[in-house]
Order: structure tokens, then C-alpha cells, then sequence
């Protein structure tokens, strides 16, 4: 059992008999390029779900100078389903900057790449480079504020620097990479989020929430707001045995993915009547709806959403990309060549022909 000082070497013991077999740790475990990827897919994101999509992004993209010279379609579309599409934008922008110059060996200057925050930073430098930085994610804040009884906001910038300068001095004697992995290992096998398995942790011997009996307290997550519900239409507008598809600008969410023309209902608004509005508006086109195709839901981070498909026909104009980055007429077979979020291939599942 771990005592006062050595719970650090109780941890990395821990992590060498019970480490799970990763694709991305076992490969090659000091190359950066897939600890980047895959620490960049891991955020918000579960294990199992990243495994394939790391695997397929691997064959198509094996070097950094492959991702770096690859089309940002293609990107996109290997990341199709992830969510958090900006991450996909920031590796494809941050790969051109290191082909060039070469990586980064050194957690400040990790930090200044696209996309690369405080935990993704300290990740590479830790276990490619190995310098003693601790990573600081939510396995790591559930773990920590357990075990050092943190009762404050656990979702705040300030927690995350508390834990980070509480956890520096802890990794001076460990191999770093062992020490990071094996703080995220404990929190996604051990410490979970309901019922952690206490009798089996290598921390227990110090761990306040145990001993004070405050797991079911520790971390402190506010309460989150009621996330807002929208209703969305959107227009599959028929024309010579095709569809118009707009490419959303890159700085607006979901940046780079194609979608059919529509947007938010407004009150008082019939949902026929917001599909004729916002592709009028994004398009030129006056269109009119034929039939209802589907209505999906689809969540994200901070609101959820109706998308309410319509048939749509073209009366008049020539489409212009008013609010988009580019307007492109597609057979339905070619949909599958370009990159969609969610919600849009939710619905594209839906279209046949009428
Ligand atoms: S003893 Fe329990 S609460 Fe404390 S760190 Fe280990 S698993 Fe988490």
C-alpha cells in the first residue's frame, strides 16, 4: 500500500501489470505523430470509438508530411462522425507547420501549434519526448480532485492549473510517459465516474474521498444548464437528376463539411416556409417544397436540433454561394465522396429518388 511519498511509483507500478493494449501505444510509443492524433481524437471522445477511426486516418495518412500534403476534404471526410470538426481543421494546419519545420520537441513550444491546448501539449511532450509535464484531462481531474479533495469548480481554467502544479512535482521521478498514462488509465478503468473501484486502486492508502467518504461529492460539476432545442429545415433541391450541396465557411462551426441549404425555423414559420427562406438566402434560388423527406435529431454540445428534411424544386435563379464557401450540384451516387456532419448523413440515408 502506498505511503506519504511514494504514491507516484505505487501508480506506474500499477499502470506496468495493468495497461491496456492500445493501437496507438504499442505501435511505436515515442513516435509524436500518432500520440498526437490520437490524443487529439481522445478529446470528448470514448476509446472504442476512436480506435477505428484512428486505425482508417493511420492507413490513409501514415506520416505527418502525408497528412500535411493531403486534400482537407479528405481529412474531413476521414473524420466524419467524430464531431468536434475544428480538431480535424487544426491537425490538417499544424501537420503543414511541422513538415516544414520540423517538430516541436518541447512543451511551450508544442503548445503554439494549432489546436495543441495545455493537455494535448503536455501529452506529446510527455510521452514522445519525455519531458516531465503532467497531462491534466477529465480522468485526471476525477482522479485528483478525489484523492487530493479539491471541493471547488472542477470545471474551471483555475482547477485545471491547480491539479497541473500539484501533479509536477509527482512526475519529476517517474517516467513521464508511464506516469501520464497511467493517471488516465486509473480514472478510465479505476476511479470512474460512478462506483470507482476503491479496494483495487493503488492510491487508496491517501486518497481523502475514500478516507473521508466524499466520492459520491468529488468533483464538484455545477449542474449544466437545459441545453436549447431547435427545429431546422433543410432543402434537397432536385435539378437535372441532381442535389445542391454548400460547403459551410471554415470559420463557422462545423467549418469545411458539405450540408444541404436550410437553417432555424423562426417563429411563426411554417417548416416549408423556413426552407423556401434559407435557401433564398444561402443560394439565390427560389425553390418550392414538394414532399416531407424525414425529421432526425441530432445533439451536440450546447443544443440540440430537429433537422426536418423537404424535396425541394427549383423555380428560378442561378445558385450563388451567398453564405457558404461553394455550391456544388451532385448525383445522389457522389454524396459519399464528400464529408457531411452527423445530422446530414442521418438524413442522406433517407433519399431515394422521387
Ligand atoms: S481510492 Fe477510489 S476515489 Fe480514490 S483515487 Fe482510487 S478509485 Fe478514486
Amino acid at each position: 500500500m502506498a505511503g506519504p511519498a511514494d504514491w507516484p511509483d505505487a501508480l506506474t507500478q500499477w499502470y506496468h501489470q495493468r495497461q491496456r493494449t492500445l493501437p496507438w501505444r504499442n505501435q511505436s510509443p515515442t513516435d509524436p505523430y500518432p500520440i498526437w492524433v490520437s490524443e487529439i481524437m481522445l478529446q470528448q471522445t470514448q476509446v472504442d470509438t476512436v480506435i477505428p477511426y484512428f486505425n482508417r486516418f493511420m492507413a490513409a495518412f501514415p506520416t505527418v508530411a502525408e497528412l500535411a500534403n493531403a486534400d482537407e476534404d479528405a481529412v474531413l471526410k476521414l473524420w466524419a462522425g467524430l464531431g468536434y470538426y475544428s480538431r480535424a481543421r487544426n491537425l490538417h494546419a499544424a501537420a503543414k507547420q511541422i513538415a516544414q519545420t520540423g517538430w516541436p520537441t518541447q512543451y511551450t513550444q508544442l503548445k503554439q501549434l494549432p489546436g495543441l491546448g495545455f493537455y494535448t501539449a503536455a501529452a506529446v511532450a510527455s510521452l514522445a519526448f519525455g519531458e516531465p509535464v503532467p497531462v491534466v484531462d477529465g480522468n485526471v481531474i476525477r482522479v485528483f480532485t478525489r484523492f487530493f479533495g479539491l471541493p471547488e469548480d472542477s470545471t474551471t481554467q483555475r482547477m485545471k492549473t491547480d491539479l497541473f502544479d500539484r501533479l509536477l512535482p509527482a512526475i519529476q521521478n517517474q517516467k513521464p510517459a508511464d506516469f501520464n498514462q497511467a493517471m488516465m488509465e486509473l480514472g478510465a478503468l479505476v476511479c470512474k465516474p460512478k462506483n470507482p473501484n476503491c479496494p483495487d486502486c493503488p492510491l487508496r492508502s491517501e486518497c481523502f474521498a475514500t478516507i473521508n467518504n466524499q466520492i459520491e461529492h468529488l468533483p464538484n460539476r455545477p449542474a449544466r444548464k437545459k441545453v436549447p432545442h431547435y427545429h431546422v429545415g433543410i432543402g434537397v433541391i432536385q435539378h437535372n437528376n441532381r442535389v445542391l450541396i454548400g460547403k459551410r465557411k471554415k470559420e463557422q462551426m462545423l467549418g469545411g463539411l458539405w450540408e444541404f441549404p436550410g437553417g432555424k425555423q423562426l417563429p411563426d414559420e411554417s417548416l416549408p416556409e423556413t426552407v423556401v427562406r434559407e435557401v433564398y438566402e444561402e443560394t439565390g434560388l427560389t425553390v418550392e417544397c414538394t414532399t416531407a423527406i424525414a425529421s432526425i435529431n441530432h445533439a451536440y454540445s450546447h443544443f440540440k436540433i430537429t433537422v426536418h428534411a423537404y424535396w425541394c424544386t427549383l423555380v428560378s435563379g442561378t445558385a450563388t454561394p451567398i453564405t457558404t464557401d461553394a455550391l456544388r450540384w451532385v448525383s445522389l451516387s457522389e454524396l459519399h465522396q464528400y464529408p457531411f456532419p452527423t445530422a446530414s448523413v442521418k438524413i442522406i440515408h433517407h433519399l431515394h429518388p422521387t
